[in-house]
Parts: C-alpha cells; structure tokens; sequence
C-alpha cells in the first residue's frame, strides 16, 4: 500500500527525545523554548507560543483576541471541522464564506457581504498548503477592524508574494502526525502582537505567570519538550521536504495531463505552494477513490462534507447553501505526495489512475 500521508521519525529524532528524557526537563522546558525561537524565525515573526495541538492553537487564539459570546469569525466552510469549532469553543459563531473554485481557499469578494456589526476577526485557512488571497483580506481586515486569525495548520513554510504565511495576524499550525512536520501532536501560535503573545502564554498554562499565581482561567495545553525535541530536528528538515513535495506535485501533474476528466491543482500566482495535500478534482469521485485503494493506493477526501453540513452544524440551525464548496466536497481527490515517495510509486499513481 502507498499510503496517503507518512510521517518521517528517524534515528536523529530517537536520539534527539533520549537527550530530553536524560536531562529530565520534560515539559515547556529549554527545548520547547528553542523550537518556539525556530518557529518565529521560519514566519517571520517576533513570538510562537508552543502548544499541545493546532486545535489548542486556534482554542487560544480565539481566547487571546478575547473573541466570545455574540461575536462572529468569518471563515471558509471547507475545511477540517477544528478550525470552525475553536469559534463555538469560546461561545462565537462562526459565519460561513464560499471558496475560490481554483485554490479552494475563501473567497475575498464574497466576505464583505457576511460582515455584521458582530464580526470580530477572519479566519483564512491556508488549505493543502496554499495561502489564501492574503492581499484582499488584509484589505478588507483593515477596512473594518477585524482580526486575522490564520489556519496557517497545512502551511508549514508557505508563502504569499514573497512574505511567509504566519506574519499576516495571529497564526495558527498543527504539529500532528500527519503534517509537514510533526511533534506527533503539538501546535503552534505565532504572532508579531506581544501582548497576544504575553495571553497565549498565559492561556496555555493555568493562567500563570509564576508557580501557583493564578490571573486568569487558563487551560493545560502544554507542549512536552520530548515533542519539541522532535520538531526542533523536522524543522530543520522542512525546506528540504517542502520542496520534494512540490517536485512529486509538478511530476504528478505532468503525468496526469494527458488524462481526461481530471483537474490538477492550481498554484495561485506568486505564492509558494507547499503540497500538504495534493488534489485533484475529478468526477465519479468515490468510484474512483474506491478503486485506487483496491490497487493500493493510499488516497484521501479532504473534506467529504463542508463544515456547514456536518450534523453538529445543522443542528445549530446553519442552513447555507454554499456551491462551490458543497461542489468541490464531491469531487475532491487527495493523492499521495509526501516526501517519502520514490519515482516508480509516482509512476504507478498516473499508470492508474491513467487506466481506470
Ligand atoms: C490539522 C488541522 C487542524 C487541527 O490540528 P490538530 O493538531 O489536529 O488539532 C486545524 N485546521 C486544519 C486546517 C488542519 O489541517
């Protein structure tokens, strides 16, 4: 089987957790400081708060902007449901905006229509490692006082027009297993704002800035230095990996031009596309996927059902219509294009998907 997503842990990153664990400073210890220094470095940005996972990041974001009762995110429906539920943790709602059909990401010109005297922040979510029109909604943040929370969770190293995704607002990244890299679960806020940075650091452990001294209601949501021990030796690795990717994407789409019926991605202009997913539009959809898996390929849907249509959802009374992306939900087909493919798997991905 070539599996969708495979995550690369090897000897460096042993002999990287064995040093923690001797050392016996296991949790928001030295190590987690250090990968929250590499993270800011790799965005661009003056903090990174190290967290237990992407969902904690976006929980703790919402809570650090002080988003809450009555207020409203705006956000993309499809994505994975954590970026929309972080909205309804801290008792917001989320407000729902069709994507763009080429980069599956929000779509600016359909923003400024949701936005309410309620609307707090926007929340851009970089799907499959692409950035979102960041230039348009800079814009219409500025024009009406929003905050921009990014789900930056797939775009580990991405950039638009030359400047790192991370460095737009406050941002959000997922460690877990199956991303870029990974601390197996972790996440990570970055923010230029110190005084977010100062509430997230707060937010992440007890609301306490010294031993047993309490100032707000903060949570657990502590990333062990064994994971930050991890994502100090993936980081290193990421340049290296991202662009695997992005060459195993351009080989995959050369293969499959030639095949009718199919949709290769497209890369917005000027952006670096980091190929967290890979994938393609294509109809009979499940038939296909059905069949792929039965030749042993890995594929995935990402995501079967936009957030809007998930039961959770429809029994808050959401009843959008969103074409573009209901439409994209059926039609959607992740391929394997991890870094951890060898030429001849890429070869036999076309040959089958060429044949059925
Ligand atoms: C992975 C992911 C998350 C959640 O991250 P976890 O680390 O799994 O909590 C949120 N949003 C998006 C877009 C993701 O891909």
């Amino acid at each position: 089987m070539i599996p969708i997503a495979k995550p690369i842990i090897g000897k460096e990153e042993q002999d990287a957790i064995l040093e923690v664990i001797a050392s016996g400073q296991l949790v928001q210890g030295p190590k987690v400081r250090e990968f929250e220094e590499r993270f800011a470095e790799l965005c661009s940005v003056e903090h990174a708060i190290a967290v237990s996972s992407g969902t904690a990041a976006l929980h703790i974001a919402m809570l650090a902007h002080e988003i809450g009762q009555s207020d409203e995110v705006i956000t993309s429906p499809f994505s994975f449901v954590a970026s929309a539920n972080c909205a309804l943790y801290v008792g917001a709602r989320p407000v729902f905006v069709d994507i763009e059909p080429d980069f599956f990401t929000i779509d600016p010109q359909k923003i400024e229509e949701r936005i309410t005297k309620n609307t707090k922040a926007i929340m851009p979510i970089h799907l499959y490692g692409q950035s979102c029109d960041m230039d348009a909604i800079v814009k219409i943040a500025e024009k009406h006082n929003l905050v921009i929370i990014e789900d930056a969770c797939q775009a580990h190293g991405t950039t638009f027009h030359g400047r790192p995704i991370g460095s737009f607002g406050t941002a959000c990244y997922s460690l877990y297993a199956t991303k870029n890299i990974t601390t197996i679960e972790g996440g990570m806020i970055v923010t230029n704002d110190s005084q977010i940075a100062e509430r997230a650091r707060l937010l992440r452990a007890h609301g306490s800035p010294r031993t047993y001294e309490h100032v707000i209601l903060g949570y657990n949501m502590r990333l062990t230095d064994l994971s930050a021990a991890i994502g100090l030796v993936q980081l290193k690795k990421l340049n290296e990996w991202n662009s695997t990717r992005r060459s195993n994407a351009e080989y995959l789409t050369n293969g499959l031009s030639e095949v009718k019926g199919i949709v290769t991605p497209k890369i917005r202009e000027n952006s670096d596309h980091i190929f967290h997913q890979y994938t393609i539009r294509i109809a009979d959809r499940d038939n296909v996927a059905q069949k792929l898996k039965e030749k042993g390929i890995g594929v995935g849907v990402h995501y079967p059902t936009p957030i809007h249509q998930q039961p959770l959802y429809k029994d808050l009374g959401y009843s959008d219509i969103l074409p573009v992306a209901e439409t994209a939900s059926k039609e959607v087909l992740s391929l394997p294009v991890h870094p951890a493919l060898t030429k001849d798997e890429l070869d036999y991905i076309i040959d089958t998907i060429a044949r059925i």
